[in-house]
């Protein structure tokens, strides 16, 4: 890429320099720059701020208006870390902006840990020293490790000792005879290089098609947003390993995002087998020296491909050549804490500002990108059927005001039938429920009290086998009572709604010889333990899967012929506006577990609402109709992505305080044509965490730039310390 002026640009000894420090303050801080020293933007350097030393970038010329004399110096400029490349400072920038985040807040995200800055550490390897005397042990062992050595190369121990097929306590004790030298060498690159001879798989036409599209993209190396539409198992993944591949051939870097890269070990798996080794993975659950490795591998240009959850966005890539967002529509990539940010919309950015190609992919495209592409800001490539003839699967519905389950039960016959075929062909079942635990709610049967969260306006899930009550959303959890705290009576509760565990019970009522596994995030112990139950389930040790919205992403199990959806009308619930897009991506993305080989599958959704246009669009496969209803209904009533949302949330341990920042906003708001601004009003978690919480939502024509509108209106109303107001551009949640 072109070198940009600024990253040429030199701040020398005696002027000042804007130093961006990773904290949420306002901005950056002049310091100046002391004799001796020229530092540049991107450098990590070290300032005083207060009574402390702290870390910082270098972000470009000082700007401030303030006296140079009042000035504190730079400390020291850190030699050994690497610079953060302008293109991701820009970014920093950009994000900051846009989410109404301060931009230390973002730095903070680009920096991972400390450590990464230090110089890399050498590795102990060994080296030659003699060979054996006469009369001087020499096992066959030992000689092929002095076979190895005597070529003069270095070697790490772990390699000599797996080369020479000895154990390390051999090289230890040679060591310890003087017959090998311990010597200091670089730590190998922890990535290694993808091997692009490697065939791939042979495309069928279409995937060919597509491939050969999205290389010419990678050729191009211009910016450009291309949407991969594809049913599932049409072949998506190989077809933009391909554009991945072609980004590796030019010597760039490749970025793909998946939504939850911890349950991702079978794309991994693919990757391996494409390419042959191993992809830098970036995700929350990474361990310090992993974080540290990575990080320091990304900058250095040793991480030929990442792949990673959202916060992968932010690494210091120096030659970054492909974006590729995996599942597109997903929720998962809305960040809702901190820096409130869309991970596929910023990707979106990033790849504007490295001018670089990125490439959406999904089987249903969010409205936002689907609308891009009716607009013709994105290119589309379509795959309209499965690989090998594979068929889609037929889809019902289950109308429950007729074909009702039996009291107490949550399985209606249709499905029970279907359930008990699909067990006798000696094929696979999936029951999907996305809620966890045994029952949604807990209620007194005397005097109809709820069981409730005291931190929380929700109610407390029963989770039977761990034998307690839970709250979701704040992690409270206690033993069920055995009287009611509101009338007193004994053991007078029920349990009402279906979780995976109530269905699991049902299920071994209905069908006693079936074995079945529950797949929850909270019965699942970590990535290792879903890794082995994937392979049981594809192994057919297991006959009806029971799970969550788990088991809906990605995995391919091909003996399974049956989904069976229990309340398809859940996502439909409180009527946000995403509601009904939502809700018709989950389940189409779990309808397509069934029947990914050979034999056929069927999916039957249960229903209160049979005619409601999600189910009819799923029955009848009409994505595009669905879509294209859905679009001229935002558009008719102004709503993203034809007009854009921002939402305010005011929140306080003191349900006064809260309201008076949230009357105090509603009265300076911002008035003018386009503008609209609705609330205060409780949240609909009106009470989370013991906070107490009001929302505003703002509401603007699309033309309106919301940003510099938002934060003048913030900053009229004096907010105390015991308020926050979290700001959020774009959001997806309404809770
Ligand atoms: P999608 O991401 O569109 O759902 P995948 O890339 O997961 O589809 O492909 C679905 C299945 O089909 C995978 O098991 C994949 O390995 C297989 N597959 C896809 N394309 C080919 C091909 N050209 N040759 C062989 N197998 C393929
Ligand atoms: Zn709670």
């Amino acid at each position: 890429m072109m070198a940009e002026d600024a990253s040429t640009q030199a701040i020398g000894g005696g002027e000042r320099v804007s130093v961006l420090l990773p904290l949420p303050l306002a901005g950056a801080y002049d310091y100046v720059v002391p004799e001796g020293l020229t530092l540049h933007p991107g450098e990590f350097v070290v300032v005083p701020l207060g009574p402390r030393e702290i870390l910082g970038v270098v972000w470009g010329k000082g700007t401030d208006e303030l006296d140079s004399a009042k000035l504190k110096e730079v400390v020291e400029r850190l030699e050994e870390a690497p610079r953060l490349p302008e293109t991701v400072l820009r970014f920093v920038d950009w994000v900051a902006a846009y989410t109404l985040s301060p931009p230390g807040a973002v730095l903070r995200m680009a920096m991972s840990v400390p450590s990464a800055l230090e110089p890399p550490r050498l590795a102990s390897g060994y080296r030659f020293s003699r060979m054996p005397e006469p009369g001087e042990r020499t096992t066959a062992q030992r000689k092929r490790v002095i076979e190895l050595l005597a070529e003069g190369m270095a070697w790490l121990p772990g390699d000599l000792a797996r080369e020479a097929g000895v154990g390390t306590g051999v090289l230890k004790a040679m060591e310890k005879d003087g017959l090998l030298d311990r010597v200091e060498m670089p730590a190998p690159a922890p990535f290694a290089m993808p091997d692009l001879d490697r065939p791939g798989r042979v495309l069928n036409e279409d995937q060919a098609a597509s491939a050969v599209e999205m290389r010419k993209r990678v050729v191009e190396d211009v910016f450009s947003v291309t949407l991969l539409d594809g049913v599932t198992g049409s072949g998506k993944t190989e077809v933009y390993f391909e554009a991945v591949a072609e980004c590796l051939r030019r010597g760039r870097q490749a970025l793909v995002l998946l939504p939850e890269i911890a349950l991702s070990a079978e794309w991994l798996g693919r990757f391996e087998s494409r390419f042959g080794t191993r992809p830098a993975v970036w995700h929350s659950d990474l361990t310090q020296l992993e974080r540290r490795t990575t990080w320091r591998a990304v900058a250095e240009g040793k991480a030929p491909v990442l792949v990673g959850a959202r916060s992968a966005l932010f690494l210091p890539y120096p030659d970054l050549g492909l974006i590729v967002v995996d599942e597109e529509h997903d929720p998962a990539f809305k960040q809702e804490d901190g820096v409130h940010y869309h991970a596929r919309d910023m990707a979106v950015v990033r790849a504007q500002l490295g001018r670089i190609p990125i490439v959406l992919s999904s089987a249903t495209p969010s409205l936002e990108s689907h609308v891009n592409v009716t607009t013709e800001r994105y290119r589309r490539l379509h795959l309209p059927d499965r690989h090998a003839g594979a068929q889609l699967p037929d889809i019902r519905t289950i109308d429950l005001r007729r074909d009702k389950p039996a009291p107490q039960r949550f399985l209606s016959p249709p499905l029970v039938q279907a359930l008990t075929e699909t067990l006798a062909a000696g094929e696979q079942s999936l029951l999907f429920l996305n809620r966890r635990g045994y029952a949604p709610l807990t209620l007194c049967r005397a005097c109809g009290h709820r069981l409730n969260c005291p931190n929380c306006s929700t109610w407390l899930v029963e989770h039977r086998l761990a034998g307690r009550l839970q709250c979701h959303h704040c992690g409270y959890s206690a033993r069920r009572p055995n009287a009611c705290p509101s009338c007193q009576a004994d053991n007078a509760f029920a349990a009402c709604g279906p979780g995976v565990e109530r269905l699991a019970e049902e299920l071994m009522a209905v069908l006693p010889n079936a074995r079945f596994t529950v797949m929850a995030s909270d019965t699942i112990g970590g990535p290792a333990q879903a890794a082995e139950l994937i392979r049981s389930i594809r192994d057919g040790e297991v006959d009806v899967v029971i799970g969550t919205q788990m088991v809906a992403k990605g995995h391919n199990f091909p003996n399974l012929t049956l989904v069976g959806v229990v309340d398809a009308d859940l996502g439909l619930e409180g009527g946000d506006l995403r509601a009904a897009e939502r809700t018709y991506q989950l389940l189409h993305q779990v309808a397509g577990r069934a029947g990914r080989h050979e034999r056929p599958g069927r999916v039957l959704l249960q229903t209160w609402q049979p005619d409601n246009r999600v189910m009819q669009a799923l029955a009848s496969g009409d994505r595009d109709t669905f879509l294209a209803v859905e679009a001229s209904e935002r558009e008719a009533a102004s709503m993203p992505p034809y007009g854009r949302l921002v939402g305010l949330i005011v929140s306080s341990h003191d349900p006064q305080a809260a309201d008076a920042v949230a009357r105090a906003l509603a009265k300076s708001a911002p008035r003018g044509d386009g503008i609209q601004v609705l609330g205060p009003a409780p949240a609909p978690l009106a009470l989370l965490r013991g906070r107490h919480r009001r929302r505003l939502l703002f509401k603007a024509d699309r033309s309106i730039r919301v940003q510099p509108v938002v934060a003048d209106w913030l900053a009229k109303v004096k907010v105390p310390g015991t308020v926050r107001v979290q700001v959020d551009v774009d959001p997806y949640s309404f809770l």
